[in-house]
């Protein structure tokens, strides 16, 4: 408690300064919830003295408060990582890494299956920034050193790819990007820091939509970049505090609040996933299985050598003699499985894709369509595409 205030101030004063303080020494196991703008210091001298990158103190919200810090290292522990810095989006995270990392005269290379938005993003660098934006097949593998360039500073992977879910040879990739002086960051988000341990297969920087899995409430909106290197992270930082991306307290305590159960609940998306995608593989109405754990999957052999699960999503594609309106009946007629993008909830989601409109080089004119499969019963979500393979017809 600290002492009363004298002399008595005015009641309105009084509202603002309390003279109640809670004592020290509360223990439970959820993080608090530290909100603020303003962060107060001490004294002037301890004002001075401020440092926005000392993680051992408090400078301004923006900067973090006990609550975001918390958040930060958990993360960077479950990635394996060393540093991490907090976005208010997946996206955001991944503009964060280009704005760090790229200026006018670089170049960037992402993968051709890219999450579209981080397209969009090469689209415009390419255009109004001087930066240039190269698409890679994702299969490539060693042979990116052929389209390194000198000003190449940035290769994107996404392992695998979220529509097409071709999974990549990373440790080729990081290898060949390395020896050209480029770093690679990938978007490790399908595996949601539990399935794939990036930094040991030689990526640089791990991004996260920490809105799937890490959430896993299907309620909150944020991302992360995390880092080994004291360098990387430092410019990753500084991109950080000049675009001002603060995220909400309260956000940060939705995230810390999915992460106990963020292994329990991948393991349980991966076996309704693995049961429903072999149910599915084995009906006419499927041409393929897009799912990593599938020999029909291109990157199947990566998949088995570098990763140790899988996680809710995959694709298939259907048989080519159904049209886009005879899938898209389809869809409508699930009713377990809702109609959305995003994943990593407890809800099943099915959603289609023009792929052959977003792939230059997609073989085959079968219809895409993606499934997050949720924390429902998978032989209720069996018995749903079962009733609706009906409406194919
Ligand atoms: C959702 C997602 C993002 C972006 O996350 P948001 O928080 O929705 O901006 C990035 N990459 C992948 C692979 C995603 O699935």
């Amino acid at each position: 408690m600290s002492p009363p205030m004298s002399p008595p101030k005015s009641l309105q004063t009084r509202l603002v300064h309390s003279d109640y303080t809670a004592p020290d020494g509360f223990a439970a196991f959820p993080s608090a919830i530290h909100h603020a703008s303003t962060v107060l210091f001490k004294n002037v001298e301890a004002m001075r003295a401020r440092n926005w990158q000392d993680k051992s103190a408090y400078t301004y919200g923006l900067h973090g408060t006990p609550t975001s810090f918390t958040l930060e290292a958990r993360l960077a522990e479950i990635e394996g990582g060393a540093y991490c810095v907090l976005a208010p989006s997946g996206l955001a995270a991944i503009t964060l890494v280009d704005l760090a990392l790229l200026k006018s005269g670089d170049d960037v290379l992402l993968p051709d299956n890219v999450y579209n938005p981080n397209r969009e993003l090469g689209n415009w660098l390419q255009r109004d920034f001087g930066i240039s934006a190269r698409y890679y097949d994702p299969m490539i593998g060693a042979q990116i050193a052929g389209l390194l360039l000198p000003n190449t500073r940035l290769v994107w992977t996404e392992a695998p790819g979220s529509v097409t879910m071709e999974v990549p040879d990373i440790p080729a990739i990081c290898a060949a990007a390395h020896a050209a002086g480029a770093v690679v960051a990938i978007d490790n988000t399908w595996s949601g820091g539990i399935a794939f341990d990036a930094f040991g297969h030689g990526v640089d920087i791990v991004m996260q939509a920490l809105t799937k899995y890490q959430s896993g409430g299907s309620d909150v909106l944020m991302g992360a970049v995390i880092t080994r290197d004291v360098v990387l992270h430092r410019r990753i930082e500084a991109a950080h505090m000049r675009l001002g991306f603060g995220i909400g307290m309260d956000d940060a305590f939705l995230v810390m609040r999915g992460l106990p159960s963020l292994k329990l609940r991948f393991e349980a998306h991966d076996a309704g996933a693995r049961a429903v995608a072999t149910w599915m593989k084995g009906r006419p109405e499927i041409a393929s299985m897009l799912h990593p754990a599938f020999a029909d999957c291109p990157g199947h052999e990566n998949w088995k050598r570098d990763f140790t699960g899988a996680g809710g999503l995959f694709s298939v594609v259907f048989d080519a003699r159904y049209t886009e309106a005879q899938t898209d009946r389809f869809i409508d007629s699930l009713a377990l499985f809702k109609i959305g993008f995003s994943w990593g909830g407890a809800n099943s989601l099915c959603v289609p894709y023009r792929v052959q409109a977003m792939r230059a080089n997609w073989r085959g004119a079968g219809q895409l369509v993606r499934f997050n499969i949720g924390l429902e019963d998978p032989q209720d979500l069996i018995a749903d595409i079962a009733q609706a393979f009906a409406s194919l017809e």
